[in-house]
């Protein structure tokens, strides 16, 4: 591992700073001390919402071709370091090496697409009622934001939300989560490479998320809050936003529905169905967490998920041709036992796994279950693990219904060779984004996000700087 990249002081205001207190990043493969981190509480997140606040006087009134150029050398530094990045977000998150090098990628996209998207923040002019007024819109940075987020994702959630901020021209605050800060520091050391000046990226690892999220909501200087994480902290958060009117972009829970029917290419189902559960064990936001098959390919889908599943390798994300790495904590892996046993309790069947491996205490088996009626609490909460849940079905209007009785609306997935369904569901199904015959839907060009208790805002695309800028209407006489 490229040691100089591996960061273990909070970055404020374009120093490292220490702590008194720490706290342990351990590998969730060897179970081991990768790094001890400086633990911030409300000193440091308070210096570092002053350098925010102090750095968005100038960054703020840099021109929109400086902030551009800044984030491509960004973006040049991440491509240049991709595979010591991957490296490290293997080894504090546990994912496979190569989805690890793709997250990289696919982080570094967004600031490379913002860069672009910063030169294209236009105004408009208006004709008025009024024939001696002209209605001028120009947008604003809305100031520092705070930034809070997961450990699924440890770069990419971070570069969604930076990229954008900064582009618009503003300054941020970022609490990364407690199990994987790494990614993010070094991200932080490499923006500073970059010559992205003191004060404009802050950021302040901790082992107490409340207290930092009690600094930025309790802040007016904080003008706006970007969370990707579960429903229930987004809430909190919400709540605590509004004391001070802070905008807010909540990207939550999922409980995506992935429906095969009986006219889809099986095949690609098939594929479309593992690639959007496996990726990650399982820990994302978007990967199918309900999959409806129709009653009359319900068994050969099954059969030939059986026969894919059985191949997966489990072990360590460092080595090859692996793919079922450990889960993040035990919290993880309780949460998934409980939903496999509830399910097997109401009558569910686990065809393949369905236990910890026998070869780590962390790694959970893929697994397979059928006969899973869609209000059990494994077709109800987001499971974060590799964990198949099979559910046929015999109508489109009682798959639709069942696919929407749900608070979330993240992702969802349709696979059907009929492009009259695909019309009507594109307009039935309650979500964010669905992907039609894919599985795997976000890219940087693309708006990602949810609707109902799955958020609100869009990151990424022409649509997810907006979520940055204030508009500000001038009349002119
Ligand atoms: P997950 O279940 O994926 O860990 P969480 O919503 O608990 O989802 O965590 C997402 C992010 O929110 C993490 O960075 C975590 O530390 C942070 N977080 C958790 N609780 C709070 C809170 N009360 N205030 C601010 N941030 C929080």
């Amino acid at each position: 591992m490229n040691e100089s990249l591996v960061k273990s002081r909070a970055f404020i205001n374009g120093q490292w700073v220490k702590t008194d207190k720490r706290f342990r990043v351990d590998d969730p493969f060897s179970q081991e001390l990768i790094v001890e981190v400086s633990d911030c509480g409300e000193k440091e997140a308070h210096a570092a919402i002053d350098a925010a606040h102090a750095a968005f006087q100038s960054w703020s009134k840099t021109t929109a071709q400086e902030r551009s150029n800044k984030l491509l050398a960004w973006y040049d530094l991440i491509i240049k370091n991709l595979d010591d990045l991957a490296e490290i977000l293997t080894t504090e998150q546990g994912k496979p090496l190569k989805e690890a090098k793709g997250e990289i990628q696919y982080g570094a996209n967004y600031i490379k697409w913002f860069a672009e998207e910063a030169l294209r923040v236009d105004g408009d002019i208006i004709p008025s009622p009024d024939g001696n007024q002209q209605i001028h819109v120009i947008k604003k940075p809305v100031g520092v934001v705070g930034i809070i987020t997961p450990w699924n994702f440890p770069q990419a959630m971070i570069a969604r939300k930076v990229a954008p901020a900064l582009a618009a021209g503003c300054t941020v605050v970022i609490k990364p989560a407690a199990e994987t800060p790494l990614s993010a520091l070094a991200m932080a050391e490499l923006a500073q490479q970059a010559g992205i000046p003191d004060g404009v990226i802050n950021l302040v690892p901790t082992s107490e998320a409340s207290v930092i999220g009690e600094a930025l909501t309790s802040s007016f200087k904080v003008r706006k809050i970007s969370f990707t994480g579960s429903t229930k902290v987004g809430k909190i958060l919400m709540s605590q936003a509004a004391e001070n009117v802070q905008r807010v972009t909540m990207e939550l829970g999922g409980n995506a529905p992935f429906i095969v029917f009986e006219d889809a290419d099986i095949d690609s189902a098939v594929d479309g169905i593992m690639a959007s559960k496996f990726r990650n064990s399982g820990q994302t936001c978007v990967c199918a967490n309900r999959v409806f098959i129709h009653e009359s390919i319900y068994h050969e889908i099954v059969d030939k998920l059986v026969n894919k599943v059985e191949a997966l390798q489990t072990g360590s994300g460092l080595e090859d041709d692996v793919s079922i790495t450990p889960l993040i904590n035990q919290a993880g892996i309780d949460k998934v036992k409980r939903l496999v046993q509830s399910a097997k309790d109401g009558g569910a069947k686990v065809l393949i796994g369905g236990e910890l491996s026998d070869k780590h205490n962390q790694i959970f088996e893929p697994t397979i279950m059928t006969d899973v009626q869609f209000d059990m609490d494994i077709a109800c909460e987001e499971i974060f693990g590799p964990v198949l849940s099979l559910i046929p079905f015999s109508s489109e209007e009682s798959v639709v219904e069942q696919a929407n009785a749900t608070k979330a609306g993240l992702a969802a997935y349709v696979y059907t060779d009929d492009r009259h369904r695909i019309k009507r569901l594109s307009e039935q199904i309650e979500s964010g984004m669905i992907g039609f015959n894919e599985g795997i839907i976000s890219n940087h060009m693309a708006p990602f996000g949810g609707v109902k208790e799955s958020g609100m805002g869009r990151e990424g695309s022409k649509y997810g700087i907006s979520d940055y800028l204030d508009i500000k209407y001038l009349c002119i006489n």
